[in-house]
């Protein structure tokens, strides 16, 4: 390229990078206009100390620390040894939960045996009625929709990201739980979203009912908080690292109504 060709070239590019910068300028709309707001009075969000890497956060109730069962009924049968606890029997918490936030961490035995239900199989019963599948799925076909981190049939999960029998894996759950009218009326389904191992496999799923082997699901009204429980299905499942949040009446809906009015009401048109 000749010396004066190159000098033209860079003569035309500062030209050109001072037009875009004019135009930018230029087309930017609303320049002077202030920030939006909501104009929202939103409450401040509490600050809570996360702990450590699933860990329970400050504001948990924890169920199982590897120590104890007291928080449970139904513990005479399990064994807790070496900071975790072995399936012997059903488990109930003695406290009662609605809509959580629980984390789990369970292992199948290590040892295989038996195939399909019969591995590794437990589950944690949300609210005594809703059940997210414990089961030795590494490896072990059965029915799509009674496979670990299932919703008991009603949902496969979105994927199989089931570890080897004997590792540690971890269930993080979000529940919403259904509510009644005072006749008993179904009037909000139940939700659950769920992750297993940290990816998610249940997203926001629309509970059908209650959890059953011989009949379809299906809702019956029962108290706003119950306790969670722990399935013993004749397998020796491990657990650790059991805490839960409850989670308050979610009132952010309430409060975006009115904005979510005005906007579904503005044209299309910018
Ligand atoms: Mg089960």
């Amino acid at each position: 390229m000749s010396k004066v060709m190159g000098s033209s070239r860079r003569a035309l590019g500062a030209l050109a990078a001072v037009a875009g910068l004019v135009g930018v300028v230029m087309v930017l709309p609303g320049a002077q206009d202030p920030p939006w707001t909501s104009g929202i009075d939103w409450p401040k969000p509490e600050v809570i100390d996360p702990g450590s890497l699933g860990g329970p956060p400050s504001d948990a109730i924890v169920l199982f620390d590897g120590k104890d069962l007291s928080q449970w009924n139904g513990a005479e049968k399990w064994t807790v040894q070496d900071g975790h606890a072995v399936c012997g029997g059903n488990l109930a918490t003695k406290r009662a939960f609605g809509d959580c936030q629980l984390h789990v961490e369970w292992a199948s035995p290590a040892q295989v045996k038996g195939s399909s239900q019969a591995r590794g199989n437990s589950g944690v019963y949300l609210m005594g009625f809703y059940e997210i599948q414990i089961l030795d799925s590494y490896d072990n076909e059965t029915y799509h929709d009674g496979q670990a981190a299932s919703v008991y049939k009603q949902r496969p999960p979105l994927v199989n990201v089931c570890r080897k029998p004997g590792e540690w894996q971890s269930y993080d759950i979000i529940f919403r739980a259904p509510r009644f009218d005072e006749q008993g009326k179904l009037v909000r389904p139940a939700y659950v979203t769920l992750l297993h191992n940290g990816v998610l496999v249940q997203d926001h799923f629309e509970l059908l009912g209650r959890s059953a082997y011989r009949r379809p699901p299906q809702y019956a009204p029962h108290e706003p908080k119950l306790p969670l429980h722990l399935q013993f299905h004749g397998c020796p499942v491990r657990f650790r690292n059991v805490w839960i949040r409850e989670l308050p009446d979610d009132d952010g809906e309430n409060l975006l109504a009115p904005l979510r009015a005005k906007l579904n009401g503005r044209s299309s048109k910018p």
